[in-house]
């Protein structure tokens, strides 16, 4: 059985002309959100919708809380997808080789950096922007870690006529000034977070100067830029169920491609920060089991320095550090953890997708954390074998795929593996530069320490 082929491609006429929502298929419902006044009492889901028509446009929380299982993707947004997509789907045939793999062990990956920003994140941008572009909407503000999504926001941006205004974490900033010029040249205006321009943003200063930041703190900051002013709306590039939704494009052509590839995975693996590109090459193979057409383990791969599924608590929590934002049920560190410099930027957030947090909490997900430098000598050794420099927070996909491919060949098992690549590394040259010269370290959560190399 298999293709002996190496690249599964399909033509635009194949893009999904509709994203398909877990909401109807869960074992339980969805626990809703929940937000409190100032004196203590519970906001009602009205008045929470009310909160949300602030800083979102509407058909993002139709979606947000939609019972319908497909959800059609607007004819403009699929014109601009078909500029980069469907993404490849390929077999990883040099690493194989590279690991001695016996015949039966098959390690296949989906590609999403071929989108403009290097990343999976254009999939949600695009029609963030373009649902905001036709309620008027003339500015949008964000967060980014990595400065993976405020790219692909920029680019949107920049797409549909509107301003994106980002708050980017200050480590990241740091660490990566040609991600900041990349926002700038789109046409971004870029700050590092925690900034003066905004009360959350102070407060976290007056605190701790030296702050390097965290998703928590830049959420803050750009949800308070879009609450005080009408003509702004607020924009999340993970975690929530539309952003989640928007991505399920991935795994819908993957499922296409792996027929055409002749196998059916036995296991589907993504990095996971806030949830999305697992959520997005995941879901759709969720429905495919509740189907009958799959028996794929599903499972999501997490930093050690942010292990939010593997120790953090199941509970409901704030989104971001100030409070600005309901409160969700999802596994969480607390919203007031600041996580580890790791390289991977875009797995620092201190909680994950309320979708994907109930998934694991019913066992219909697993969930593991690797260490920094592992994900590195992973990464470099799929740099070598496939010639593609992956992004950090990919590496953390890449590291499960061996270490799933080794167990198979250890116990004599054929195994077909299936991981998300969700970017390239391109902007992450001085994390390479580190590694190449020795200086990663390990930063463990649960020791609280870092791990002298
Ligand atoms: C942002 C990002 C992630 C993490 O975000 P999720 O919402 O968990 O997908 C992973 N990989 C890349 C390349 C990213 O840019």
């Amino acid at each position: 059985m298999g293709s002996d082929k190496t690249r599964f491609g399909l033509d635009e006429t194949r893009i999904p002309e509709a994203w398909y929502n877990i909401m109807p298929d869960l074992k339980t419902p969805a626990a809703p959100p929940k937000a409190f006044a100032p004196d203590g009492t519970e906001l009602t889901m009205e008045q929470i919708g009310e909160r949300l028509a602030m800083i979102f446009p509407m058909e993002c929380i139709k979606q947000e809380m939609s019972p319908d299982r497909w959800i059609d993707i607007p004819g403009a947004v699929i014109d601009v997808y078909k500029t980069y997509r469907p993404s490849p789907l390929l077999r990883a045939r040099q690493l194989e080789r590279d690991l001695g793999l016996p015949a039966g062990v098959k390690i296949f990956y989906k590609y999403e950096g071929v989108s403009p920003a290097g990343s999976h994140k254009p999939n949600t941008a695009i029609p963030q922007a373009y649902y905001n572009k036709q309620e008027g909407i003339t500015k949008i503000s964000t967060e980014t870690g990595a400065g993976q999504w405020g790219s692909a926001l920029s680019i949107a941006g920049a797409l549909y006529g509107i301003d994106v205004e980002v708050f980017m974490v200050k480590v990241s900033y740091e660490q990566k000034p040609y991600r900041r010029i990349l926002m700038e040249t789109y046409g971004g205006t870029v700050h590092a977070s925690p900034t003066d321009l905004t009360d959350a943003g102070r407060h976290v200063l007056a605190m701790d100067p030296d702050s390097t930041g965290s998703l928590g703190i830049a959420i803050s900051e750009a949800v308070e830029v879009a609450i005080k002013d009408p003509g702004t709306h607020y924009s999340l590039g993970s975690v929530l169920n539309h952003v989640c939704l928007h991505q399920t494009i991935i795994g819908q052509e993957a499922i296409e491609q792996m027929t055409l590839a002749e196998e059916e995975p036995d296991v589907v693996i993504g990095c996971i920060g806030g949830g999305s590109n697992f959520a997005g090459i995941a879901f759709p193979y969720y429905h495919r089991k509740l189907q009958g057409k799959s028996k794929a383990r599903l499972l999501a791969v997490e930093p050690k320095a942010c292990p939010t599924l593997t120790a953090g608590e199941y509970r409901y929590d704030l989104g971001d550090e100030a409070g600005m934002t309901p409160q969700m049920l999802m596994y969480t560190l607390g919203h007031d953890f600041v996580p580890a410099g790791i390289h991977a930027g875009g797995l620092r957030y201190h909680g994950d997708s309320p979708l994907v947090s109930q998934l694991v909490h019913e066992g219909e997900v697993e969930a593991v954390a690797v260490d920094q430098t592992a994900c590195f000598d992973a990464a470099v050794q799929f740099a070598r074998a496939e010639g593609i420099l992956p992004a950090p927070e990919s590496s953390h996909a890449i590291l499960a795929a061996i270490n799933e491919a080794k167990d198979a060949q250890a116990a004599g098992e054929d195994k077909v593996i299936l991981f998300n690549l969700s970017g390239h590394g391109h902007f992450d040259l001085a994390a390479y530069q580190k590694y190449n010269a020795g200086e990663l370290q390990d930063f463990d959560f649960a020791a609280g320490t870092t791990l002298e190399e």
